[in-house]
């Protein structure tokens, strides 16, 4: 059985082959969201995303897209990108391949569109798990900056976790199901209004990339 130390750590995995941050001077930034949908909080962050006029990356599970197709069908009309994060958050990923193409096919049997970049629970993964995705035509897309709503600190350490650690060409780890995101939701305007502020500008991963690969 595999255990935590015998996975390489996201730090490890950035090096090799993973895409979690854009090469770029410009200041334009990637919020990404984790483990939805959500029937309570996936909604009320969309609401904000689109008040705010913002479009962003959603990995959703297969076993949350399921249940909750229509907001899969929302997060596609509202022009957000839907990202692949397994099945099951299954961290150990024993059967990786059947978790990335069940949740694609959920995806696609609502949405008609397929998922492209794939984000490991929690980040693990191995080397001969990466090479597996890549041959399975999947990018791994990690994260360059974590929010750590994950562990409920409060608004407004969610808030400064962003607005300390932002880049130009930076990925955002965000989640909108799992648990209940509440301090998500009220993190979630501030963290928009502060980037702006600062002279960002939010994208999807793939407007993200495309810029990456103009500069190259
Ligand atoms: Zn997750």
């Amino acid at each position: 059985m595999l255990t935590r130390s015998s996975l390489t750590t996201p730090s490890l995995v950035r090096a090799d082959g993973t895409y979690y941050k854009a090469n770029t001077q410009e200041k334009i930034v990637a919020l990404t969201f984790d483990d939805g949908p959500d029937p309570i909080d996936t909604p009320e962050v969309l609401n904000i995303l689109k008040e705010k006029n913002v479009r962003a990356t959603f990995f959703v599970l297969g076993q949350a897209a399921e249940a909750n197709s229509l907001l899969l069908k929302r997060l596609v009309l509202d022009g957000h990108e839907i990202g692949n994060h397994g099945f099951t958050h299954d961290y150990q990923q024993r059967h990786i391949i059947e978790e990335i193409k069940g949740t694609d096919q959920a995806v696609f049997a609502a949405t008609g569109t397929h998922t492209y970049y794939y984000r490991p629970p929690g980040g693990f993964l191995s080397k001969v798990q990466l090479a597996t995705i890549k041959k399975n035509g999947n990018i791994v897309a990690l994260w360059s900056v974590d929010s750590k709503d994950w562990r409920n600190p409060g608004t407004k350490q969610i808030v400064d976790n962003v607005m300390k650690n932002v880049f130009p060409g930076a990925i955002i780890l965000m989640h909108d199901g799992g648990y209940k995101r509440t301090q998500t939701v009220q993190a979630l305007g501030p963290i928009i209004d502060a980037l702006r502020e600062q002279g960002y500008r939010l994208a999807t991963l793939s407007e993200l990339k495309m810029l990456d690969s103009e500069i190259k």
